[in-house]
């Protein structure tokens, strides 16, 4: 274990840092990345992102994204940059099974290893922890990290607080979740006025998907939507086929899930896709309701009670049987 002083010393000098985050990186787990770098390397730190597979083009603009190694597609070198890392900061994310191959070279690595995460049940393969379930974003302990810990506010500048202003965004709803406290907003200013073009970053995140992606969002809701009122659940299930006919890529069924949620009498909304090689699920509950339990317990997954994921090795139309078949056990929980 290190305590913040040891790390605060560690990194008064120039190390060799590897920044990692989750797979499928989201608006979240980009923006702590990214705002992670853009800090260290001010501080003459030779940093790298290393991200288990690729994200969506939405989040390709932010400053750095040029230099992020996507370990899928640079397997060598991310490998050899693991291995000689001093110090890894694992970012949005608690488990090293999140991070899939990328997690045993890590955990194998001697580096110093950083968790920032707001997940919950944390595993131990860390020597230095910030972590709170309370917070809507890792980027927003990436900003307590710095401006708090580290003491070097100062640095937040243009490119740091708008990485860390779109993870907080992306993660909070765009300020509308439950977790986006008074202290959110306070620290979205302190963003805004260290740079952070706060319409710019939405226009880029959320208004510039592709022709396909509206057409597919609009498939998807016109068929298949079903819903179950006795539950009040609400599944979208996509076929391979239907993946393969809207050219849909990565980051294209993000936010999907909510529309579902949409409907007044909605608690529970399920996203269920065949992506070839599993079938993947993105659950989304109002209020109480533990949608990480049911990910947790039925489909090798987890998250937030309110938003989380998990997968299938089973065939689609399996999946969404047994999704339903669990639904009953919940029933007092979704009809109150
Ligand atoms: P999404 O539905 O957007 O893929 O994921 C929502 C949340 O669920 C993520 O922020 C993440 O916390 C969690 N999540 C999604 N997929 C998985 C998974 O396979 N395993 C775990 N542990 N959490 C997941
Ligand atoms: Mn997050």
């Amino acid at each position: 274990m290190l305590d913040l002083a040891s790390l605060t010393d560690f990194l008064s000098q120039p190390r060799k840092v590897v920044i990692t985050t989750h797979h499928k990186p989201d608006g979240d787990a980009m923006g702590s990345s990214l705002g992670m770098y853009n800090y260290l390397i001010q501080q003459g730190h030779h940093a790298k992102v290393i991200t288990p597979t690729d994200y969506p083009d939405f989040l390709t603009w932010m400053p750095g994204n040029e230099e992020v190694i996507i370990f899928t597609e640079n397997q060598e070198l991310s490998a050899q940059l693991v291995a000689e890392a001093e110090i890894i900061f694992c970012l949005d994310f608690n488990s090293l099974n999140r991070i899939n191959e990328l997690g045993e070279l890590v955990r194998a690595s001697n580096a110093y290893k950083v968790m920032i995460d707001h997940h919950l049940e944390p595993e131990d393969f860390d020597d230095y922890r910030h972590w709170d379930i309370k917070a809507c974003a890792a980027a927003q302990l990436v900003y307590t990290f710095i401006a708090d810990q580290l003491n070097n506010k100062a640095l937040i500048n243009k490119d740091v607080a708008t990485c860390l202003y779109t993870g907080i965004m992306t993660d909070s709803g765009s300020f509308r979740l439950p977790n986006t406290t008074s202290e959110v907003h306070r620290i979205a200013a302190e963003l805004i006025d260290a740079g952070a073009n706060n319409s710019r970053i939405h226009e880029l995140v959320y208004n510039s998907a592709s022709e396909n992606r509206l057409r597919f969002l609009g498939y998807c809701l016109a068929n298949c939507l079903e819903i179950l009122p006795e539950y009040n659940t609400a599944i979208i299930a996509v076929s391979k086929q239907d993946i393969q006919r809207f050219d849909v890529n990565t980051g294209d069924t993000e936010g999907i899930v909510n529309y579902a949620l949409s409907i007044a009498s909605i608690r529970l909304a399920a996203f269920i896709v065949d992506r070839s090689e599993k079938v993947k699920l993105s659950l989304r509950s109002k209020d109480e309701f533990p949608a990480n339990e049911i990910c947790k317990k039925y489909f090798a997954g987890g998250g937030h009670r309110n938003a989380a994921g998990g997968q299938s090795d089973e065939s689609l139309e399996a999946t969404v049987e047994k999704f339903k078949s669990i639904l009953p056990s919940y029933k007092k929980l979704l009809i109150q």
